[in-house]
Parts: C-alpha cells; sequence; structure tokens
C-alpha cells in the first residue's frame, strides 16, 4: 500500500532535525516552481522559526499569483440526497441520526439548479450520502442528465464536478461518459487508525477500498480527479504528507496527480462535538499547510469552501487557493429552502455565508478577477493534457481569456451599473496581460460580440 504510516511518522521525525541551510535550500527549490518531494515537503511542515515562515508565505503568494494570476474560480456545492450507510463521527448523515432524509426529485433539482443559475453559478459540485438503495448511480447519472440538459435565458451549468462515495471502475466509467468535470473525493484521514476509529461502520469503513477509490475511477476514464482531507480528525502535518505521497502515486501510476486539492476543516455538524476531535487545526497551523501545499503542488488548482469564515478566505486567496465555492447551501433542497425563507438543516455549518454577489464583488474591490469558467473541460483539457498546459506558461493565454470573457457575461446579465462599470474596468487592466497577441485580439472581439448579445464564447 502506497500510504505507510510508519514512514510518514518517521519522516516528520526526521524532518525535525533539518538544518536552516537545508531548509533555505528546499525553499530555493519552490521558489523556481519546481515542487517539491515529501520528504522535502516534511521539513517544511514542522517548521516553525519566524524567517522561514515569512519565506513559506512569500513564495506561497509569488507562486499564486505567477501561476493563477488574479482569478479565482468560483462554484457552488448541489446536496441531492443526504440518505446515508455510513457510520462517521463527523458527519451529521451519519445513518444513526435520526432527521427526515430526502433526495431531490428531477422537478426539485430543476428548481435548485434554477436558483443557482440567478447567482450566475456555472460549476457545480453536486454532492450526495452513499445510499445504493435509495441513491443508486443511476439515480446520480439522472440528476447530471438533467442539470446538462437544462438552458435558462442565461443560466446554464456547464461543469458538474462530483463528490459522491468510492465506487467500482464499471460506475466510475459511466460518470466519465456523463460528461463529470472532476471526480472530487475526501480520503477525510490517511492515518488507518484515526479513520478507522471515526468510521464506526459502513462500506466507507474499508480504508484501502476508500483510498484506491482514484485509482479506478483512472481505470474507468476519469483523468480529473480532485483529493482533500478533513483537517481535524488526525495530526495535520501527517494528513498532508499522506495527500502529497498519494498524488505521487497517481502520478507514477498515471501520469497524471490531483487536479484539484481540497482542504475543508471540521465544523459544527448534528450530532457530533467539535471537543471530541482532538486535532483541530488552528488558524495560524492552517494558513502554513495551506501555503506548503501551494509550494510542493504548484500547478495543482486548491479549492476552499464556505467552512472557512470571510477573513481566512481572503488571506488564504493570496497564498495559493484559486478556487472558492460562493452563497453555498450544504442541504438537500437548501437553495429553495432558503429562498422561501424555510429553516435549514445543513450537512454542517458554514462559516461564510454572505451571498454570490457580495463575494464577487468584494473578489472585484481586491483586484481579483472572478472567473467562471468551464472551458478546459469541454475542450478535453483534462487530466496530463491540463498539466501541460499548468506548467507551460501557456496558461495566461487560456484562463485568462476565459476568465474576462466569462466575467464580461456576468457583469452584462447580473450586474448593476456600479458593478459592470468595475467589471469593465478590470477588464481594461487585465487584457494587456494576455502576452500572446493573436489570442489578445481574439479576446477583445469576444468581449466586444458578448456585449453585443453573444455567449458562451471560449478558448
Ligand atoms: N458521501 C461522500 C463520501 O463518502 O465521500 C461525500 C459527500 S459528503 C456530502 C462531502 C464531504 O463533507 C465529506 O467527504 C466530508 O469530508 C465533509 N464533511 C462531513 N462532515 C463534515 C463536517 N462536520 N465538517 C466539515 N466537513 C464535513
Amino acid at each position: 500500500m502506497f500510504i505507510n504510516q510508519t514512514y510518514i511518522e518517521g519522516l516528520l521525525e526526521e524532518a525535525r532535525h533539518t538544518d536552516d541551510k537545508t531548509i533555505s535550500a528546499y525553499l530555493d527549490k519552490a521558489e523556481r516552481f519546481e515542487g517539491l518531494r515529501h520528504q522535502e515537503i516534511a521539513a517544511l511542515l514542522v517548521q516553525d522559526k519566524p524567517a522561514h515562515l515569512a519565506r513559506i508565505f512569500e513564495i506561497a503568494g509569488k507562486i499564486k499569483q505567477r501561476i493563477y494570476g488574479n482569478r479565482i474560480v468560483l462554484f457552488a456545492p448541489l446536496y441531492v440526497s443526504d440518505y446515508c450507510v455510513n457510520r462517521c463521527a463527523y458527519c451529521s448523515y451519519n445513518c444513526g441520526h435520526s432527521f427526515s432524509r430526502r433526495k431531490l426529485t428531477m422537478e426539485e433539482i430543476r428548481e435548485e439548479v434554477r436558483i443557482l443559475e440567478t447567482m450566475w453559478h456555472k460549476r457545480i459540485a453536486l454532492e450526495a450520502g452513499e445510499h445504493p438503495g435509495e441513491c443508486p448511480l443511476d439515480y446520480i447519472l439522472e440528476c447530471i442528465h438533467t442539470i446538462y440538459a437544462m438552458k435558462s435565458e442565461n443560466g446554464e451549468i456547464r461543469r458538474i464536478n462530483v463528490n459522491i462515495a468510492a465506487t467500482t471502475v464499471a460506475e466510475y466509467r459511466k460518470l466519465k461518459e456523463a460528461s463529470i468535470g472532476t471526480y472530487i473525493l475526501f480520503q477525510e484521514t490517511y492515518h488507518q487508525p484515526t479513520y478507522e476509529k471515526v468510521h464506526h461502520a459502513g462500506p466507507k469503513r474499508d480504508f484501502v477500498y476508500h483510498l484506491t477509490a482514484f485509482d479506478r475511477a483512472q481505470e474507468g476514464g476519469i483523468d480529473d480527479v480532485g483529493g482533500g482531507v478533513l483537517f481535524g480528525l488526525a495530526d495535520p502535518y501527517f494528513e498532508v504528507l499522506g495527500l502529497m505521497i498519494h498524488n505521487e502515486h497517481l502520478e507514477s501510476r498515471f501520469g497524471v496527480g490531483f487536479h484539484t486539492i481540497s482542504v475543508p476543516r471540521l465544523c459544527p455538524a448534528a450530532g457530533m462535538r467539535l471537543e471530541d476531535f482532538p486535532h483541530l487545526v488552528d488558524d495560524a497551523t492552517f494558513t502554513k499547510l495551506v501555503a506548503v501545499i501551494r509550494l510542493a503542488v504548484p500547478f495543482t488548482g486548491m479549492i476552499l469552501s464556505t467552512r472557512e469564515n470571510h477573513e481566512m478566505r481572503k488571506k488564504l486567496l493570496r497564498l495559493g487557493i484559486s478556487q472558492i465555492s460562493a452563497g453555498s447551501s450544504t442541504e438537500v433542497g437548501g437553495y429553495g429552502k432558503r429562498k422561501r425563507h424555510e429553516e435549514v438543516n445543513p450537512q454542517f455549518v458554514v462559516n461564510d455565508d454572505r451571498n454570490a454577489l457580495a463575494i464577487i464583488s468584494e473578489l472585484m474591490d481586491d483586484e481579483f478577477i472572478p472567473s467562471f469558467c468551464t472551458a478546459c473541460y469541454r475542450k478535453g483539457r483534462t487530466g496530463d493534457r491540463f498539466m501541460r498546459l499548468a506548467k507551460s506558461a501557456q496558461i495566461k493565454n487560456v484562463c485568462l481569456p476565459n476568465a474576462l470573457t466569462t466575467l464580461c457575461e456576468f457583469a452584462l446579465d447580473y450586474g448593476d451599473p456600479a458593478f459592470k462599470e468595475k467589471a469593465a474596468q478590470a477588464i481594461r487592466r487585465e487584457l494587456p496581460e494576455i502576452t500572446n497577441p493573436k489570442v489578445r485580439v481574439l479576446t477583445e472581439q469576444n468581449v466586444e460580440n458578448i456585449r453585443q448579445g453573444g455567449r458562451d464564447f471560449f478558448i
């Protein structure tokens, strides 16, 4: 098995003896955008010296700026079913908890999606508990087909990422055929004893089956996979190394590692108490983890959800986060309930409950470019093809134009006059950053076409 507890614990022990000169050499390597091997990552993770920490943050900021520029990709989760057969200690969907469970009908899915479209979301993460009887793969596939088939006046979901339980190669193949974007699955914890302690019963209790899910996804043709751990379950340094070793395993076996890494932190939820989890991660450590991951895998997107509060999100956007959720509901049917002002019962409590427009406006004020781009997977730029692009200087000539055209659409369709003006200024400011003159001219034309009423131009 590619995750070996004793090996990771040994790495962390050894890492504590790394001298300053070696740390500086690792940081120099990170500053050249070369990424880091897990041994090097261990040495940075355990660092507490202010001078080294300051350099870690400085380099994380540089990588973020150089590779991702000012773009921040936006998405929202869509919970379709809360039936679950697992007993996970941290999750309110635990089958031992009693509440009235449901899954959305196709009509209800359409209602939720119409609301998400009014928030101008183009990209969603479809979420469900694990229940082969109530929520079989055929139901998930029906949800995906229903959502892709919808198109309202200005709204359209163009990319569905899927976060559902580990499954078989045959089922992953069907998900691939349904044109999903990224298949997302959090390992929750790479520390097997903790994994078995917090997953009391159900298919998810099988550590190895869960850990090898991405291998099966790749075998089923899904080359875009997104990993993550639920920070708060076990030693966070152990978890980051687990993630990095998992990534190296996928790279060596399939030629491509994680497309994205999510960094969820444990939140309060019905049926659990945070006090029962001895490894909760404080803000300072969490900030360091995010920055070290940015140094370690500079070309892997990093996702932060509304589990984090406004202040943390603002800070981490500068240190490596490239994708955030906005206006999220973590409840089945939650968008409709919110619109009808009904009482909510979320999977866990979010810490950034501002609406999507408020988040987007603030991004603009902070000179970020909110991006609703979904072009890569629609153009077949997934897996190693995406990674090749990310590693080349060409990313600015693809992602930035697409970010600007989707921002232009957003402003025209949903912005008030002040927002429209802000977006126009941002587009004028960023256009010269497109280095390829032909692409710059094409983007200017696309922006003009959108102003004349055209939609969905992408490169
Ligand atoms: N059922 C799927 C599976 O088995 O992986 C995943 C869907 S679940 C809706 C998405 C994620 O929510 C889980 O992987 C877990 O990391 C996260 N989650 C569950 N309870 C949480 C809590 N109390 N705080 C923060 N995140 C939580």
